[in-house]
């Protein structure tokens, strides 16, 4: 049994359809996916219907954006009750946020030169329910600026770039409580990427533990074979689920994250998910 547990579809910034990335699913022989838009839930039921057409397992779930001060976390959020009051608030909070911030980045842009509108981003959006930097990175491409969102990243729109604009987010411990509280579990994505590895101490996730964290995404492409080692034996001391994953986003990132690159065992799900609610 293999099952990829954190995958990105054209509702959020993957470039598939959720029926597609299910069905690409299915053919490389994988048993089981978590479909994890960020922020929005908008594709999980053509996922689900796609799962039961192929014949494959789709968990439903949520990459959400958190925060620990300056220090952006994702926290995937497997199984919760879509239509929780307090869940749907926070996801409105954030989707909006995430539209008002697009226009801040295209007056940055502007202001440094770069000839584009915000309705050239949206247009790249059209299929999503969540708008973020990938789809600026888009119309960048589309404008003829830049060759790939890669390069759209490094030159403008990364952490610390120029036109980076930082978004509104929940804390991440409040974020942990909400999902147990809709009946879900939380796994902190990829931990020792980018920013959040300083943060990401045995000690500090510990204290996460306190809070209802469920797993840690040991296996994620941007994790090497000793941050791999070095997570796996801290989860397994702190009784968190190992899980494995490809953060695959279609076109939209290289072959590094290319859907089944790392999977998670039946064995490491039915752990995951035995304490969700009924939803
Ligand atoms: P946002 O949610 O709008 O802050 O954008 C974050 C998303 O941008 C991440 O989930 C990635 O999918 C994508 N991203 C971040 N860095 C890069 C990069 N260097 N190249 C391509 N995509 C990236
Ligand atoms: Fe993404
Ligand atoms: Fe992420
Ligand atoms: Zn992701």
């Amino acid at each position: 049994m293999r099952a990829d547990l954190h995958t990105h579809s054209n509702r959020s910034d993957g470039t598939d359809s959720p029926r597609t990335l299910v069905q690409k699913a299915k053919e490389l022989g994988l048993d089981a996916i978590a479909l994890t838009d960020h922020d929005v839930t908008a594709g999980w039921a053509e996922a689900v219907e796609a799962g039961a057409e192929f014949g494959l397992r789709v968990i439903r779930g949520i990459e959400m954006s958190t925060g620990v001060g300056d220090t952006s976390v994702h926290l995937l959020a497997y199984e919760v009750d879509p239509d929780h009051p307090g869940l749907v608030a926070e996801l409105e909070k954030v989707v909006t946020a995430r539209e008002g911030r697009i226009h801040a980045i295209v007056a940055k842009l502007n202001e440094l030169g770069v000839a584009l509108s915000v309705e050239e981003v949206f247009a790249q959006a059209e299929s999503a329910a969540s708008i973020g930097r990938p789809h600026v990175a888009d119309a960048l491409v589309a404008a003829g600026h830049v060759k790939d969102r890669a390069e759209a990243f490094k030159t403008w729109l990364a952490t610390g770039r120029p036109a980076d604009v930082r978004k509104y987010r929940i804390e991440l411990r409040e974020a942990i409580r909400l999902v147990k509280d809709a009946g879900g579990v939380a796994v902190i994505a990829h931990p020792w990427a980018r920013d959040s590895k300083k943060l990401m101490t045995e000690e500090f996730l510990s204290e996460l533990v306190a809070d209802g964290l469920r797993g840690l995404e040991v296996d994620h492409p941007d994790h090497d074979e000793a941050a791999r080692a070095e997570l796996a034996a801290i989860a397994d001391r702190l009784g968190l689920v190992a899980t494995g994953s490809s953060d695959y986003h279609g076109t939209g990132k290289t072959e590094k994250f290319s859907l089944g690159v790392n999977t998670t065992s039946a064995e490491s799900l039915t752990k995951l998910l035995e304490t969700c609610g009924p939803f």
